[in-house]
């Protein structure tokens, strides 16, 4: 086993097994240690967003993921006589990464793409079966025991990521608090294979605004549907979890016989986010940093964007391109994200999990009210980063997907360049010396990045094909936009504006400025 390693991460769920994935494909060493022998084997998560989507195709693995997926529909808000109440449309078509806007999965496909990324890399080591027990940490790196079948070890390294989940033993021993958002309700998660041909419910996402039981249904991923089930306040786990009871639930949708129940089980469903991401060498994504409810499909999304987050920035500080105050821009940039999309989750949720009857009837009112004005009954979305390293108020989209054309084929650029910072231009034949001026400067303080174009011709540059039509509509009016390599924009127009704001962030970051900048 490697003794000292750049990076060591406790956890290799989904967070932390793409965690380690990417930090081993931009150079870095790793140690991955698991409690469990394998992937679980049941999923949990069940949507992928567009942007995730892309951000797990850093590993080449989203072809592998959609095999067994499928595009999300709209999403029908049901009264209990099943009459649709109000219904969301899901925007249809390619989104501005290429993908569907949100793909219905099924997580272990997912694990094992992710962990066969993890075995191709040399520089990752992963220890299964083994508990990390406990770390101490200095300026100079963390050392961390754990307990293996042979006993107790110690492993050092630079930085340390808890990717331990809900319960993690990081966030625990550094005495971090959870803020609590204040939502728990208890569900049931049933998950379902249907024979092909076999499942006759609609295949949108259905919430059963029933005060007796609200329930979902949702297709999640091919052949598979999943139920959840709120619980009422006297029933027992042990009583709702028996199979009978659970077919009881499900016929109102479909014949019993017909399903196949793979998995069940209860789940306290609250939203809670760490108070503190970083503490010196140690730092917090995933589920160990927050959970939320499911009611966007955003918990495992979130975990995702966070490990993309990170690390790009964990490559910076210990190539000793960037100073290390940069890891303290994961919290700035992910915790108000996280903390408005758990509370849109939340909100969800209270619309979903109503019982008193006179709220039911206001909310079922307001429902049908806007769906006869056709007005869509307005529900939370996913918003764009708003704190943290960003050029300007407008900046922290998520970069729509450009391609090559490589031999007649449309290939991602991403796929080319990797996860390294993006310059586009509008128009490459249009740059005044000042303009190549600050394109140098750009590059010098980041050597990575890469130089792309819409318009124009130069052997220096990628040129972009724009097949959807989403970079050019971000970029009628600017001149150039910089892309992070978690392809957040850091900012769009001039190009000498750019470059003097990137310097500045790789020379020296004012902490407090970022925040109020958000
Ligand atoms: C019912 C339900 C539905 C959901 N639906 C969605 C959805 O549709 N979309 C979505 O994006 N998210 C969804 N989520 C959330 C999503 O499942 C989680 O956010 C995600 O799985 C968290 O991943 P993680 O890797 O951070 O944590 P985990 O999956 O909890 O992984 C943590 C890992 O750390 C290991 N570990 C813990 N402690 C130690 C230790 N001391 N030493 C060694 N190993 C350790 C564990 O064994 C585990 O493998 C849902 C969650 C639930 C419960």
């Amino acid at each position: 086993m490697l003794k000292k390693t750049d990076i060591i991460i406790i956890g290799m769920g989904p967070v932390g097994a793409y965690l380690a994935a990417l930090c081993g494909q931009i150079g870095l060493s790793v140690c991955v240690l698991e409690k469990e022998a394998a992937v679980y084997d049941k999923p949990r998560a069940i949507v992928l967003d567009f942007e995730v989507l892309r951000l797990l195709n850093y590993l080449s693995i989203a072809e592998d993921i959609l095999k067994t997926s499928v595009p999300a529909l709209d999403y029908d808000f049901l009264n209990k006589d099943f009459e649709i109440l109000s219904s969301r449309q899901q925007p249809q078509g390619v989104s501005p990464t290429g993908y569907h806007f949100a793909n219905l999965f099924y997580q272990p496909d997912m694990e094992v793409a992710v962990r066969k990324k993890v075995s191709e890399l040399s520089n990752i080591e992963v220890t299964l079966n083994c508990e990390a027990e406990s770390f101490s940490q200095s300026d100079e790196g963390v050392s961390v025991t754990l307990r293996t079948a042979d006993g107790v070890e110690t492993i050092e390294g630079k930085y340390l990521v808890g990717c331990d989940g809900a319960h993690s033993m990081a966030r625990t021993q550094l005495g971090i608090e959870l803020e609590d958002l204040n939502f728990s309700e208890p569900w049931m998660v049933v998950d379902t294979y249907i024979p092909a041909g076999q499942d006759t419910i609609s295949k949108n996402a259905q919430q059963l605004c029933d005060p007796d039981r609200p329930t979902t249904c949702v297709p999640s991923g091919l052949n598979r549907r999943r139920w959840e089930f709120m619980l009422k306040p006297h029933e027992k786990h042990e009583d709702v979890t028996q199979i009978p009871f659970i077919k009881e639930l499900i016929r109102s949708w479909i014949d019993p016989e017909k399903v196949e129940i793979v998995r069940n089980a209860v789940y306290q469903f609250n939203g809670k986010i760490a108070n503190q991401w970083r503490d010196n060498r140690v730092l917090l994504v995933g589920d160990a940093a927050h959970q939320m409810p499911p009611f966007m499909g955003q918990g495992l999304c979130a975990g995702i964007r966070d490990a993309a987050n990170l690390a790009w920035k964990l490559g910076a500080v210990i190539k000793g391109t960037s100073p290390e105050s940069l890891l303290d821009t994961l919290q700035i940039e992910r915790r108000p994200h996280v903390r408005a999309v758990t509370q849109g989750a939340i909100t969800m949720g209270e619309i979903v999990c109503l019982t008193d009857p006179v709220k039911v009837a206001e909310r079922d009112r307001k429902m049908i009210e806007s769906r006869k004005s056709g007005k869509p009954f307005e529900l939370p979305v996913v918003p764009k980063i708003e704190h943290g390293i960003l050029s300007d108020p407008s900046a922290g989209h998520v970069l729509p997907e450009g391609f090559l054309d490589i031999n007649g084929e449309h290939v991602r650029v991403d796929d080319i360049t990797g996860m390294v910072p993006l310059l586009i231009i509008k128009d490459v034949n249009n740059l005044t010396p000042s303009d190549w001026e600050a394109i140098e400067l750009l590059q010098a303080q980041s050597p990575n990045l890469r130089l792309c174009h819409l318009e124009g011709d130069n052997a220096a540059s990628l040129k972009l094909l724009d097949p959807y039509k989403y970079l050019h509509m971000m970029m009628e009016n600017v001149e150039a936009l910089l892309s992070k390599p978690d392809r957040i924009i850091f900012g769009s127009g001039s190009l000498p504006l750019l470059a003097e704001k990137w310097r500045s962030y790789n020379t020296g970051i004012d902490l407090e400025d970022l925040r109020e900048a958000g």
